[in-house]
């Protein structure tokens, strides 16, 4: 195919996901995040290099054809040998206007791996979804955007103390990347965390709906309940989980919150 050499670190690919973009679609989840969210239900991705986790069983995702040790989480890649896991769903993508989504983790921490897949895929003619934090450099994900059809962009907290404290880094870079990505007129499905006390707060809640309508490419807010899947990766990894006390929302409350964002010109959604 004539790429560059870059090599990358995967930690799981999904197959015929419909939660992670428009279709069906094959995620790729990069390893590597510079966050550190107290509600955070991979906390396998947060290191970049492929890492060595005692009983580790986390890698079901992975087609057969790949062999990883028990213990391993993360796996090198060429560009090639991803494209050629990517291609291998092409019909179902043409058939459902579907593609490829790239998740994490932070899939721009590998941002020259992730520019290179992404112009491949769009050599192709395959739709091309990254799912970002938004926390990269501007010169970066500016650079990812030229072959990127679709962002999910998470928005968590308004607040940058509360951020900091939440999540470990301040929000302004990720309010800048975003503002400058609607003025590129890329399209933007949101993602907000609808975490008790922690995003889930009134003083939030109205802080996102107000900085929302002043953007114009938000095609889709999604409010993404917590839920305690992760919870026994924390146990498995012997990490800290501070939110081992907290329950998921209510459907009623979750509804409560739809109707607050109704008032934004686009499609608002429970899940992914
Ligand atoms: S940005 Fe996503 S992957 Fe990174 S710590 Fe937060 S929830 Fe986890």
């Amino acid at each position: 195919m004539g790429t560059e050499n870059h090599i990358g670190t995967i930690f799981n690919i999904q197959r015929f996901a419909i939660h992670d973009g428009p279709g069906i679609r094959t995620t790729v989840f990069f390893k590597g995040c510079q966050l550190r969210c107290w509600w955070c239900h991979n906390p396998e991705s947060h290191k970049t290099l492929p890492e060595k986790i005692d009983g580790c069983n986390l890698r079901r995702g992975f087609d057969q054809t790949f062999t990883l040790n028990k213990d391993d989480v993360g796996k090198e890649f060429t560009i090639d040998e991803l494209i050629y896991e990517i291609l291998k769903d092409r019909i179902f993508y043409d058939e459902s206007s579907g593609g490829v989504t790239f998740s994490g983790g932070e899939p721009l921490m590998q941002s020259e791996f992730l520019c290179e897949l992404l112009n491949e895929c769009k050599s192709t003619g395959i739709h091309t979804t990254v799912d970002t934090s938004g926390f990269v450099s501007s010169k970066i994900i500016k650079v990812a955007a030229i072959n990127t059809d679709l962002f999910l962009y998470d928005l968590k907290i308004m607040s940058d103390d509360l951020h900091q404290k939440y999540t470990g880094v301040s929000n302004q870079l990720i309010l800048k990347n975003l503002i400058e990505l609607d003025q590129l007129n890329k399209k933007i499905i949101l993602r907000i965390p609808i975490v008790p006390e922690l995003t889930d707060t009134n003083e939030n809640l109205f802080a996102i709906r107000g900085f929302v309508s002043y953007l114009k490419n938000v095609i889709e807010v999604d409010l993404l309940p917590y839920h305690r899947a992760g919870e026994g990766k924390y146990i498995k990894y012997g990490k800290e989980n501070k939110m081992k006390e907290t329950e998921s929302p209510d459907v009623q409350h979750l509804e409560n919150i739809k109707q607050f964002f109704s008032e934004l010109n686009c499609k608002i959604k429970i899940g992914g």
